[in-house]
């Protein structure tokens, strides 16, 4: 066994999945966002679950990321959400990955790829409402539509948009962003099998209206609230923890520093302790001198600059060498959330899980 681990819960993972079908009527499908490694929690588990629980498919952002799930010998419907360039075409075609396209993307490239290898290759139109990241405007699908059409070995599938600001109180400019997507849609196939898809977690939680015939959950999958300015909220459960032991333990005199950077000192004769998790793991240098972590049930501060390997927490003379902490997770009657850590560290969740990277997974099932 490892000194540190990231413990996943696959039951409370399991528990996240059915709430979220539960939420959603039997027409809407629902795809797993399952890119960067499922946010960290491990793509295969997570889809093997989410297959089970009735889901439809899996999204991941790179082809890479879809090539592996089809080599893991997953046959579901994989959505790649970033735009192909060549190597990408070629790897999408191969394991029958469903590619999206815009004005941007060389379809007749697409087309001779495709059919050099005699295969069609299924696409979806990325629409641009107003994230201004990928996609086409509105106003261009019609002539693009016609465009499609002249390249018979690419097959049109479905479409998508993504919202800007579904996880803020204020929703005027997600609902301008689905007037245009209807716009888009106006004009394309019709159809139960078409493929339309707009919402992330937050278009699940607060907008109906953005559920169209898919969604594509990510971070409530893991047991997060996309943000705390939701009007909806999901009885969710944390999923991941982050546990290591203390390495190391000491006695700090008055006066003497601890760290790079020498900006924490002693102001009276202190016990502190070293664990050895740092940045290079993903636990964020900014919690230096501003974290906290679980010991015996109890929380304690981290003193000191994190470093790439190891941080320091103030501790009491109780602490001993091999004695569990908990970094992210409960202990005893404590927790502390990823929500908490992302806020400590200034960013959201999603950057917290897919960050840890170094530190080995353990699966359970409680
Ligand atoms: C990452 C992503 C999602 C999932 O977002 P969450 O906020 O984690 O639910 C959905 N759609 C697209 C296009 C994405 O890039």
């Amino acid at each position: 066994m490892a000194i540190s681990s990231i413990e996943i819960n696959l039951g409370a993972l399991r528990h996240n999945l059915r709430e979220i079908r539960r939420a959603l009527p039997g027409h809407v499908g629902i795809l797993a966002v399952v890119k960067a490694d499922a946010y960290g929690h491990g793509a295969i588990p997570t889809m093997e679950i989410a297959l089970q629980e009735g889901f439809t498919g899996a999204c991941v952002a790179r082809v890479k990321e879809g090539e592996n799930l089809r080599k893991a010998g997953f046959m579901c419907p994989i959505y790649i959400l970033g735009l192909p360039l060549l190597e990408d075409m070629i790897a999408g075609i191969l394991y029958n990955l469903i590619l999206p396209v815009d004005d941007t993307v060389d379809l007749s490239l697409l087309e001779t790829l495709a059919a050099s290898q005699n295969r069609k290759v299924d696409v979806t139109i990325a629409v641009d409402t107003g994230m201004n990241r990928i996609g086409i405007h509105p106003d261009d699908v019609p002539a693009f539509l016609d465009k499609l059409k002249e390249y018979p070995h690419i097959h049109l599938v479905g479409t998508f948009t993504h919202l800007a600001t579904a996880d803020c109180r204020d929703k005027k400019l997600a609902m301008k962003q689905l007037k245009e997507f209807d716009r888009a849609i106006a004009v394309m196939p019709k159809g139960k099998d078409f493929m339309i898809s707009c919402a992330n977690s937050a278009g699940i939680l607060d907008i109906p209206e953005s559920w169209y015939n898919m969604v594509r959950p990510g971070i409530i999958m893991y047991g997060s609230q996309p943000s705390d300015e939701m009007n909806h909220t999901m009885d969710l459960e944390w999923v991941l923890s982050l546990k290591s032991r203390l390495s190391h333990v000491q006695v700090l005199h008055k006066g003497e520093s601890v760290s790079y950077g020498a900006d924490f000192t002693a102001k009276e004769d202190m016990h502190i302790a070293t664990i050895p998790v740092g940045y290079a793991d993903g636990y964020p240098r900014s919690l230096s001198n501003k974290g906290e972590v679980l010991l015996h049930g109890k929380r304690f501060p981290i003193v000191g600059r994190i470093c790439m390997d190891q941080l320091m927490i103030a501790c009491d003379k109780e602490a001993r060498p091999g004695d569990e902490v908990v970094l992210i997770g409960k202990q005893g009657e404590e927790r502390i959330t990823v929500d908490e850590v992302a806020k400590w560290a200034d960013t959201i969740p999603h950057e917290i899980t897919c960050g840890l990277k170094r530190i080995p997974r353990v699966y359970v099932n409680r």
